[in-house]
């Protein structure tokens, strides 16, 4: 495979500093807020993912030898969060009424969601387009001035995106800066209203030291070692088929692939076969020859898996299953499956971010529970279960990002839940709603009259106030500082007690209405 470089010059870094102060000077134009604007921008980027379909495809091709459906997971969820967000954005964007209570009856008080002003979004190279182009959709729909740093190890992505975002977008509001760590490490000098960054935890540490020097708000979508558990009530082989498609998508590069496996020791015979089978089945049993298994990004990361996987097979007790070839120059790992594996080994030391599976063997969920938590919370805990039970006990005892049960990476394209990890694995939501609440300020405001109606209820709270039990009584009672009755507690919490109390009132009120018109006396 010919993995020739894209052309392209890397942003002069002196330009960078003038990049930033023209975006706050655009900001303050206040031309990015208006909704049209908003929405203008992502109705061109959803089309230019739609019309350059085949170009991202190929420069995704040429990076990661991406087949058809790491290509969708790249692009297909980029036009498919523009299009919703499209859908929903004076929804989301809207003001929001705080609820009332006597103290401000007459106020009109709010929750703006407001762009935060200039943000920078720093992407990987695992996902080139979509780690890029995906949070820039919720930084758009909030109204924000825009900075791009694509990864510089996914060249030809890089390239294509240098040369499309000017020609895309408001070009006062959005620009694109292209360049390795030297580029990095200027744009982390700069002030930035957010930082989003995806990328590994290393990294993270970096942005993070960067951004505190300004306290600038940071979102990390990191990495780190997703865990699956399989239980002895599933399906077995459909277990192995959904594993294996996960894992080796994009030959093992995804964020949210199963990292290693843990299983119950009832299934340990069939799932191992049944993975087996699941390989040959999707990807024949020439994997270097398939056209849609994938490659690893470059040498550098080629040795890093090649160097573990030695490692780990070195070990007397690692059983292969299948695999352990690969070919640094042409940057081919086949898929590998080693059972056998134990807590310490080298696969189990750091997130593989390859077509490397290791797999455990478990008492029963305890065991596996007590593995995933002497680790950092994953970005997403896989979990296969047909038994309730045992499901709701794993996710009761564990943390992660995300959940997911009898699937994988399927809460990548469900728009509406939120997306990235806890504690190691990241902090910050996106997708949705989420990426919106993320790129925007929840601005409060409260607003009063001044007439004297409104000054009457204000007078509770001027001094001279006393001790006295009355006034406090009347502030708390007129501001709402009281404890809910456990009647309101149910009252708020059983739709069923609303609604029999809604029709008792609407019953009696009808009948009012019935008797008034009628002239009679009430309920003869
Ligand atoms: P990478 O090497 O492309 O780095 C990411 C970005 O960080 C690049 O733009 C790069 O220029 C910048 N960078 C690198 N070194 C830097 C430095 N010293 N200072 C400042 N910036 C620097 O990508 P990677 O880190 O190899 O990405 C893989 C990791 O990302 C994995 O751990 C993976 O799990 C994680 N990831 C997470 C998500 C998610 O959504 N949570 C998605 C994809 C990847």
């Amino acid at each position: 495979m010919q993995h020739d470089q894209a052309q392209h010059r890397p942003t002069d870094l002196d330009e960078i500093p003038k990049i930033v102060e023209s975006l706050h000077a655009h900001f303050n134009t206040n031309k990015t807020k208006p909704i049209e604007w908003r929405r203008e921008q992502l109705n061109k980027l959803y089309s230019f993912i739609i019309d350059q379909e085949s170009l991202l495809a190929e420069a995704l091709y040429k990076d990661l030898r991406k087949d058809a459906s790491s290509i969708m997971a790249d692009i297909m969820i980029v036009s498919r969060e523009a299009a919703h967000t499209i859908e929903h954005l004076e929804e989301w964007t809207a003001p929001q009424a705080s609820h009332k209570t006597l103290f401000t009856m007459f106020d009109n008080n709010q929750t703006l969601t407001e762009p935060l002003g200039v943000v920078c979004i720093i992407g990987a190279w695992n996902y080139p387009i979509q780690l890029v182009l995906g949070p820039m959709v919720a930084a758009l729909a909030a109204g924000n001035c825009i900075l791009l740093k694509p990864s510089e190890i996914s060249t030809h992505c890089e390239a294509l995106l240098a040369e499309w975002v000017p020609r895309i977008f408001d070009t006062d509001a959005v620009k694109i800066v292209t360049g390795g760590i030297s580029c990095s490490t200027v744009l982390l000098q700069q002030k930035f209203d957010h930082i989003f960054y995806t990328g590994n935890g290393n990294v993270g540490r970096i942005i993070m030291q960067a951004a505190a020097k300004n306290l600038t708000p940071i979102t990390l979508e990191l990495g780190g070692k997703c865990p699956t558990y399989v239980d002895d009530a599933v399906n077995v082989d459909v277990v192995a088929k959904r594993l294996v498609w996960a894992k080796l998508l994009n030959a093992g590069q995804t964020c949210l692939a199963p990292d290693y496996v843990l299983v119950h020791k009832a299934v340990m015979p069939q799932l191992l076969a049944a993975v087996k089978k699941a390989i040959s089945e999707l990807y024949g049993l020439d994997t270097k020859n398939t056209a849609h298994y994938g490659r690893i990004i470059n040498k550098n990361h080629t040795q890093r898996l090649a160097a573990v996987l030695e490692r780990q097979l070195a070990l007397s007790h690692s059983n292969v299953i299948t695999g352990g070839e690969y070919d640094i120059d042409s940057h081919y790992v086949a898929p590998l499956v080693v059972a056998q594996v134990r807590e310490t080994d080298p696969l189990m030391e750091d997130e593989i971010f390859g077509p490397l599976l290791p797999i455990l063997e478990v008492e029963n969920e305890d065991e596996a529970i007590r593995i995933i938590n002497k680790r950092d919370h994953p970005l997403c805990l896989y979990i296969n279960s047909d038994d309730k039970a045992v499901v709701r006990k794993i996710v009761g005892s564990t943390r992660s990002g995300t959940v997911s049960i009898n699937d994988y990476l399927v809460n990548m394209i469900v728009s509406d839940l939120p997306f990235g990890g806890v504690g190691a694995s990241g902090m910050g939501k996106y997708h949705g709603k989420s990426g919106i609440l993320t790129f925007s300020n929840q601005r409060a405001m409260v607003w009063r009259k001044s007439d004297m109606l409104s000054e009457k209820i204000h007078e509770l709270v001027y001094p001279p106030f006393g001790l006295k039990p009355l006034p406090f009584a009347l502030v708390n009672y007129f501001t709402g500082y009281r404890k809910p009755s456990d009647f309101k507690l149910a009252f708020n919490r059983y739709v069923p007690v609303r609604f029999i109390l809604g029709v008792v009132v609407v019953g009696l009120v009808f009948e009012i209405g019935r008797r008034v018109g009628r002239g009679g006396p009430f309920f003869a």
